[in-house]
């Protein structure tokens, strides 16, 4: 069974490969097809060495006839080829790769792809890719429709595409009833794994992955499907009354608090309020904008369990968040007589009604005997391990999940479907939106005049963040270099401030120093790129200018621009953006109008896909290998065939899905 080959099973591969390919989670055959290529090139264009057209991508045969090692008038090394078949002659050069001459014997049969190129009246192929011919092994790298691999952690796609072929020499088992393979038009699994990789044509390798992509949104979703049910079968450990005095009690805390709920809180704390009074544990997810308020809502969780005599958990990602969390629970609390703990790698303190921790509070040291209610705050992962370890030691509390990341609903019910879904869908009133502006270059001048106005008169401090270089998420020197070219550029018209530079290839102290300076007051303007962590709150800034903003994702936007705003005072946020194209500017005037994360995540979803929605795969919401989270023709599809699964057959009668959808359930255990 290839689900038990393990890849040292590989013949001829050296333990550095096999290595390798574990480090991407490759461990067995079945792993090995299911590493998906990311595109193809098509090389399956043959022609005789004759009849080469200039211009063409082409393969062609033949036999090497001489090869040689050769050094340009520019200095580059080649190793040069001549391919001889019926028709004709062509040469072939390879940019330095001195071992192809130990390799490509005169006399042998090579295979070649690439592009045909005229020089004077020499024909020659500028090749993509080669492969020695064999009469017992049919083409892999040429002469057909070849899959381009993600090449990750030192492993070539050639060498992945050897490795694969031999992986598919194996029957790969159907792994969904054929009821539903055939009621949905799928292709069968083994001929999807070999089409994937190997396919014959374009539309073939569609097939395939619709069908691979069916699969994974569909064990998802059963997955999804079985905790739900599961979950409707437990009961918690501790049950909470609900006394007239402790609603009484609820009521006037809510009565205290230093504002009042708005509606949105008040809507989503019933939802809660209800799940908390059942037998069964709650699984509740819970979104909304970061300053929406979502802490009063767990503390009243927490109240409502202190009340029942049980301690609750909240557990956040980082020490910050545990920091600021642990203040805010302190001063909500100050009248009561709860007290709170905090547990953090630099912090153990975890004895009190209410404890604050990062996830060392899992440790086995922590006592959890009397906890009846936790909350995880911005970690998905987290709440599928840590529910799992208290399982572990005997407690089933209700579970209360929070995050500011704005995930589309469509995507929270496909890939979450076991959660139900709150949302805090308003901002506490007084709060000022950004008043956001895209602004046209030719006012480009106007924006700094105004900007010179707002510091001189009202002591206004400015963020200024350089486009985005590359998609990624770390910084390159190129964004380095891009801030440091704004930061001369705006010291030439900003003549009368003080401007600081920011970026992530500081020494940590710089950047430390740079912060508290900036936040004292002693720049006016913060020069940044993008990916800086700008961890400080910095109230006093108000005014946040976006350079390049088509470059951005609308939700990356919206992370950028939830740095101003964060006082009483009138926020600005102003888009600079060269590209006048009729959808960035719509796009961009979307962006200018709406202040809520889950709409321009939705937005986002629709124009980019999902890939883009910043922070979201970070956060382990969303891990799609092969489907595409807006296909809802298939997310309809598989949720259908996941609900006739369930109603007509037994999970124990299909071991690969069974795996499949265990490994999801534990998923974050293995990883933390
Ligand atoms: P988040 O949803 O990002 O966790 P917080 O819970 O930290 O937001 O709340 C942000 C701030 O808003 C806190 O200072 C909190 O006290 C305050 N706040 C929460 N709810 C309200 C409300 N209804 N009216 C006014 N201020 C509120
Ligand atoms: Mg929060």
């Amino acid at each position: 069974m290839p689900e038990s080959i393990a890849i040292e099973s590989l013949p001829s591969t050296s333990s550095l490969t096999i290595k390798r390919f574990k480090s991407l989670g490759v461990n067995t055959y079945l792993d090995l097809v299911n590493y998906f290529p990311s595109r193809y090139e098509d090389f399956s264009l043959l022609t005789s060495i004759g009849s080469a057209q200039p211009g063409e991508t082409v393969t062609v045969k033949g036999e090497v006839t001489d090869s040689k090692y050769q050094v340009t008038r520019t200095g580059l090394r080649l190793q040069v080829f001549k391919l001889k078949d019926g028709t004709g002659e062509i040469e072939i050069g390879f940019y330095n790769q001195p071992y192809l001459l130990r390799l490509i014997k005169k006399g042998s049969i090579l295979s070649v792809s690439g592009t045909v190129e005229l020089y004077g009246r020499k024909m020659t192929l500028k090749p993509k890719d080669y492969e020695l011919v064999s009469p017992d092994s049919p083409l892999k790298h040429t002469g057909r429709i070849v899959p381009i691999y993600p090449q990750t952690r030192g492993l070539s796609t050639r060498t992945i595409r050897e490795k694969m072929y031999i992986a598919l020499r194996e029957k790969y088992d159907e792994t969904l009833p054929l009821k539903i393979v055939e009621f949905n038009d799928l292709v069968g699994k083994d001929y999807a794994y070999q089409t994937i990789h190997f396919p014959d044509t374009f539309p073939s390798s569609q097939k395939a992955r619709h069908r691979l992509a069916f699969d994974e949104l569909f064990t998802i979703q059963l997955s999804s499907s079985m905790i739900k049910k599961q979950w409707e079968k437990e009961t918690v450990s501790h049950k909470f009354k609900d006394t007239d005095s402790i609603r009484k009690q609820i009521t006037k805390f809510i009565n205290n608090l230093p504002f009042a709920l708005t509606s949105s809180q008040i809507k989503v704390w019933e939802e809660i309020y209800e799940d908390l009074r059942n037998n069964r544990p709650m699984n509740r997810f819970l979104q909304g904008e970061v300053g929406s308020g979502k802490t009063v809502i767990a503390a009243l969780g927490c109240y409502f369990s202190f009340l029942n005599g049980y301690k609750s958990i909240l557990m956040a990602p980082t020490e910050i968040l545990v920091n600021q969390h642990f203040k805010t629970l302190k001063e909500l609390f100050k009248d009561y007589p709860i007290k709170i703990g905090i547990y953090t790698a630099s912090n153990k303190n975890p004895e009190g009604d209410i404890v604050v921790g990062t996830h060392a509070l899992i440790s086995k040291k922590f006592n959890v005997k009397k906890v009846g209610f936790v909350v995880i705050d911005e970690q998905h992962r987290f709440g599928v391990a840590q529910r799992a370890a208290m399982k572990q030691k005997g407690i089933n509390p209700h579970l209360l999940t929070m995050t500011a990341t704005p995930i589309p609903r469509t995507v929270m019910l496909t890939l979450h479907g076991e959660l139900e879904l709150s949302a805090i869908t308003e901002m506490p009133k007084g709060r000022l939106p950004v008043k956001t502006f895209l602004v046209p270059p030719f006012k480009r001048s106007n924006g700094y005049e105004w900007i010179k106005k707002e510091i001189a008169q009202n002591k206004a401090q400015v963020f200024v963040v350089c486009p985005l270089i590359e998609e990624s998420e770390v910084e390159t020197m190129k964004s380095v270099k891009a801030s440091k070219k704004e930061y001369d550029e705006l010291k030439k018209i900003f003549t009368e401030n003080r401007l600081g530079l920011l970026h992530g290839k500081m020494k940590s102290v710089e950047k430390d120093k740079m912060m508290v300076d900036f936040k004292n007051g002693l720049y006016d303007i913060l020069v940044t790129t993008p990916v800086v962590e700008v961890g400080v709150d910095i109230p006093n800034a108000t005014i946040m200018i976006i350079e390049g903003a088509e470059r951005f994702g609308l939700a990356q936007l919206h992370q950028l621009r939830g740095r101003v705003g964060r006082s009483d005072k009138q926020s600005y946020c102003f888009l600079y953006s060269t590209n006048d194209n009729p959808e960035t500017v719509r796009r961009l005037e979307f962006f200018s109008k709406t202040n809520l994360g889950t709409k321009l995540a939705e937005e986002d979803l629709k124009i980019r896909g999902p890939g883009n929605i910043y922070g979201v795969k970070q956060h382990g919401f969303i891990d799609l290998k092969i489907a595409n989270i807006t296909d809802y023709d298939l997310i309809d599809k598989t949720k259908k065939a996941v609900d006739y699964f369930i109603g007509h057959y037994k999970i124990e009668d299909y071991p690969y899905l069974k795996e499949k959808v265990i490994n999801l359930q534990s998923d974050g255990i293995s990883r933390d």
